[in-house]
Order: structure tokens, then sequence, then C-alpha cells
């Protein structure tokens, strides 16, 4: 519902010039690809192919802004054909440098963690003993990532690795400014080869040495308690080979949705008063058994990643209450 979206946003008087961008995705919906055909209308599409039992998925996905007239006709093609959509907000330079903190998740793809098979990386890199099984929250990185290799990309500045979306990724030049430039709260580790056990030459992790205090305001966020009878978690089935089983206990704790897939998000306004220029937040973000906590920059850090030019890094301004 788009008016709830916009509803939420004005809720604090926020950010008039920012966006929603409407990403329609999905999968074999012949009746609406049909639709956008005599419409006119173009999207991409992407065939996997089917094996055995599995069917074949004929995917396609375009993208669409709030104030882009075929927007109405087309969120209510999508409702009659019940194919999905996803929100997410779109800011302009002036919104991000305009705002004292934001959230930075990188979008070019690293390659996936290794160990891959049966979550290997998970006990590789991190450490488990405060981690819920169920949720995901409380596991804490003591170790470098490890790679197939050195990411591909010769455009992006900033990458992450597939499953570890708040891990950010950086190319040596950008440490080289931030190191320059001061930038606090941040080690730069480098990520390994997994087969070699190598440190990789052309990517560092910006791991922030600190979090900030507890500061979301949890009314704008929907948020996912880890108990049996919350309603995500309850949804969630439990495979037999994976490793959570149905004897595992629920820790109780609280996540909170991607707010980028959602609504901007609200601390209050001491949180990061003191805080270094990068971060982490104090709280859990995610959905399923999957949480991490986000990496939160400055106004510094966000206004060098635009002076430079830099691609592959997301900015979310945090709107502070
Ligand atoms: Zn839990």
């Amino acid at each position: 519902m788009p008016g709830f979206f916009v509803a939420g946003f004005r809720e604090f008087g926020v950010i008039p010039r920012m966006r929603l961008r409407h990403h329609i995705k999905d999968h074999n919906k012949p009746e609406f690809t049909a639709a956008l055909d005599k419409l006119g209308i173009r999207y991409r599409t992407k065939a996997i192919g089917g094996a055995d039992q599995v069917v074949a998925w004929d995917c396609f996905d375009l993208s669409v802004y709030d104030d882009d007239p075929k927007w109405p006709l087309l969120r209510d093609l999508a409702a009659e054909h019940s194919v999905r959509i996803w929100h997410s907000p779109v800011f302009t330079n002036e919104d991000i440098t305009s705002a004292p903190w934001l959230l930075a998740s990188a979008s070019a793809d690293a390659g996936y963690p290794q160990p891959e098979d049966g979550f290997g990386y998970e006990s590789e890199s991190f450490d488990l003993s405060h981690c819920c099984r169920r949720c995901g929250i409380g596991k804490v990185q003591t170790s470098a990532i490890r790679l197939r290799g050195e990411p591909k990309s010769k455009a992006a500045h900033f990458f992450a690795p597939q499953w570890l979306h708040q891990i950010v990724f950086i190319r040596p030049q950008v440490r080289d400014v931030f190191k320059a430039e001061d930038v606090s709260g941040v080690r730069y580790l480098a990520p390994l080869s997994h087969r070699t056990g190598r440190a990789l030459e052309t990517a560092l992790q910006i791991l922030p040495t600190t979090s900030a205090g507890a500061g979301l305001v949890g009314s704008v966020q929907e948020q996912v308690a880890c108990s049996p009878t919350d309603e995500e978690m309850s949804r969630i089935k439990i495979p037999s080979s994976a490793w959570v089983t149905a004897a595992d206990s629920y820790c109780q704790r609280i996540k909170y949705h991607v707010p980028n897939r959602r609504r901007l998000v609200h601390y209050s306004r001491s949180t990061f008063d003191g805080a270094p220029d990068i971060l982490h937040t104090a709280e859990w973000f995610g959905s399923g058994c999957a949480a991490a906590q986000f990496v939160v920059v400055s106004n510094k850090v966000a206004r060098l990643v635009l002076d430079h030019k830099w691609k592959g890094l997301e900015l979310e301004p945090i709107h502070l209450v």
C-alpha cells in the first residue's frame, strides 16, 4: 500500500524530496507479462531451467518510481495478478549530505563466504557462543571472511558477500582516503582466499570497532521477537538437515526488519553523540533466521563517498527524533 509508506515518512515530517522505488519482481506470471507487453512496458527477464520435478522459473522484473504516471496502473495490475512488489526509498545527494548519520550497505557482490557448504563460514569467521540458532542474533565476527577470490566488478568500490549483506568491503584506494581523512572507529581487515589462506589484495573489510547505544525508535519499525508466539518466527519451518532443530530454544531477543525495504529508520537524537565516523548499530536487523547489525557512517564519510563518486554503497539517512 503506497499510501501507507508515504504516511509513515510524513509522520515525522521527513525529507520531502525522497522518492519511492517500486521493484516489481516475480516469476511465472504469464498473464501479467502479457499485459505489460500489450501496454508496451519494458521489463527484464531471466529464465531458470527446471530439472526433474523442479518447475522452470520465468523471472521478470522492472522498477518504477512513485512519481511515474505508469505507477498506479502497474500497482493495480500487479495486485490483480498477485505479483510481488518491493518498495524502497531513494535519496538525493542533498538528502545524503544533510544527514548527520546514515546506514551504509554495499550493493556490489563479493561472492559467497567460504566454506559455503552447510554454512561453514559461520563457524569459520564468527564466534557463535552467544548466537541464537533460531533468529541469528548474537554472532560476533572474530576472523576475516574467506572468499573464493578477489571481487570481480571493475566499477564498484564497495562490496558485500552473499548472505552477509551488512558486511562492507572496500577497495584499498577507499581505505587510503579514509586514513588520510582520519575517518575514525574502523579497523581494516583483509578477507582471505579460502583456497590459499592468504589475504586478498584488492578488498578490505571495514570492521567497526564500537557499537552505538540502543536508540531505534521502535514504533515505526516492524519488530520480530524470537519467541514461539511471534507470528514470523512461528512460520519458520525447521528443515531436517538445517543447523536449527526443533529442540533449539527461543532467545526472546528482538530484531527489526531491514529498513530499506520498509520505511525510513528513526533514532533518538542522542544515540550517536560522541560516536566515531563508523560504528555498528546496537540493534539487530533481519528476518527469518538471519540477523546482523548495520554499519552506520557519519556525514563526513558520506561526503567522501559522494565527492569521490565511489560506486556500490547504498546510504540511507537516519532520521533523528
Ligand atoms: Zn533467538
